[in-house]
């Protein structure tokens, strides 16, 4: 893809698409969503079967009509197509020959699965990241350190999307965080991108090592942040911010699609996605019926480009909202919002909660570090949960009165008391990991 030569101060990388009225938005997903069906239908094994059985034929006259009538897909229908009939399996719509990249989950909920992409499937690929990236206000006089995984992951050609955009993209990969440290402060870059507990914990090592990271590492302008819900949340993000005398921008992705397929703009509320190319909706996770913009539900995506594996409603587990309002950046691309995995939400006292309303209290708490744990566990057929956290450096303030503090914020912002606050010396709680931090353990009987 030919870099685009856009005057820096063009707000958006794709005006047209970007900025695009709704109602002539929808007539696009529309036309797409239709190829992408008759594709799918005629060449997928998996979703001809599957729609044969309810009298589907890989057409709709409206998105309504998607919405109504088509099955949705999940991780599991993915496993059990993995490796069936054809080496990419039977949700596959392309020849293996015409592959020419593919990706796999992490396998945290499993058996990992492979995400195949052909050559245009790729290109696709890359530029929605350049469009993101240039939304996050990258531009090409900016250095790129890409300190992401290359090992199957499909955050790792992201870097690629950087470049197309003109920037300059050094390919660090995952490497020590002492060895990235001394990348940063050789070739000064402008970007990067890691997990918010990894960009906090790098700052942390920075200091650790003689390092001031505002003064050391001056020419940081953005963290790009990803994979745990703490990009959304505004304490955490500020955390960093403050940290690294950078702004910070959250991004989505997941595996079976791109490795980004959503992020921030200027305004940070919410993530535009890439809605010329995927579809989202909103649904009851019990039902699957759709629920209305701004409630709580389970997100779910379509591919409406991807060709190597089309992926049809597929529900991501991952809970959250959408809001369709026009940003006040002008994007008219739906912005989702996304709380926490549906596996890790509990229910308390009749109130749905998730790791990250804890989060946002203790980033929020100045008597705490702001690491954390938390456990969920089963008591009298009750669900109940406490939270470990660390009093602040330099703090002598009694450990019960730092854990009544804790204990009230939470039941301000959740709505539900902890069964118990246990606070420990700063440092002393031992959560902070080089890769995503375990901070949520889970001993409910639903979860053995
Ligand atoms: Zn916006």
């Amino acid at each position: 893809m030919a870099k685009k030569n856009l005057p820096y101060d063009e707000k958006y990388y794709d005006r047209e698409i970007e900025t695009m009225p709704r109602p002539e938005l929808e007539k696009l997903q529309l036309e797409r969503l239709n190829e992408e069906l008759a594709f799918a239908y005629a060449n997928s094994p998996y979703y001809h079967r599957e729609w044969d059985k309810l009298g589907l034929d890989g057409h709709v006259e409206s998105l309504e009509e998607f919405y109504e009538k088509y099955p949705f897909t999940d991780k599991q229908a993915e496993r059990d197509c993995q490796g069936v009939g054809s080496f990419f399996g039977e949700m596959s719509a392309v020849p293996e020959d015409d592959v020419v990249y593919m990706a796999t989950s992490s396998g945290s909920t499993g058996v990992p699965t492979m995400s195949p992409f052909t050559q245009q499937d790729f290109e696709d690929f890359q530029h929605a990241q350049s469009r993101l990236f240039w939304q996050a206000g990258m531009r090409p006089n900016d250095r790129y350190l890409h300190g992401m995984n290359f090992a199957l992951y499909v955050g790792g050609p992201d870097v690629i999307g950087a470049q197309e955009l003109g920037a300059v993209g050094i390919w660090v990969g995952a490497v020590p965080s002492a060895r990235l440290l001394w990348a940063m402060k050789q070739y000064q870059p402008t970007y990067m991108w890691s997990s918010p507990s990894y960009a906090w914990l790098l700052g942390q090592k920075a200091i650790e090592q003689g390092y001031d990271p505002k003064v050391d590492f001056a020419s940081m302008k953005c963290f790009i942040i990803s994979g745990e819900p703490g990009g959304s949340i505004e304490t955490t993000r500020k955390a960093i911010e403050d940290l690294w005398g950078v702004t910070v921008y959250d991004f989505f992705g997941l595996s079976d699609i791109y490795g980004a397929c959503a992020g921030m703009c200027e305004y940070k509320d919410g993530l535009h996605i890439i809605e010329d190319q995927i579809l989202v909706e909103c649904v009851d996770p019990a039902t699957g019926k759709p629920v209305p913009d701004g409630e709580r539900g389970e997100i779910t995506y379509t591919t409406l480009c991807k060709r190597a594996r089309p992926n049809i409603r597929f529900r991501s587990g991952d809970i959250g909202w959408i809001d369709r309002s026009q940003c006040k950046c002008g994007r008219t691309h739906t912005r989702i919002h996304i709380a926490g995995r549906k596996d890790e939400m509990f229910i308390v006292s009749a109130v749905n909660v998730f790791p990250s309303d804890i989060e946002y209290v203790v980033r929020n708490e100045p008597a705490v570090t702001g690491e954390y744990r938390i456990r969920v566990y089963d008591e009298n057929y009750t669900t109940k949960y406490e939270v470990s956290v660390e009093r602040a450096i330099g703090s002598d303030e009694p450990f019960d009165s730092v854990a009544k503090r804790v204990e009230d914020d939470l039941k301000t912002h959740t709505g539900v008391r902890p069964a118990k606050v246990l606070v420990y010396e700063t440092d002393k709680l031992g959560v902070s990991a080089e890769h995503k931090a375990k901070r949520f353990i889970d001993e409910r009987k639903s979860a053995q």
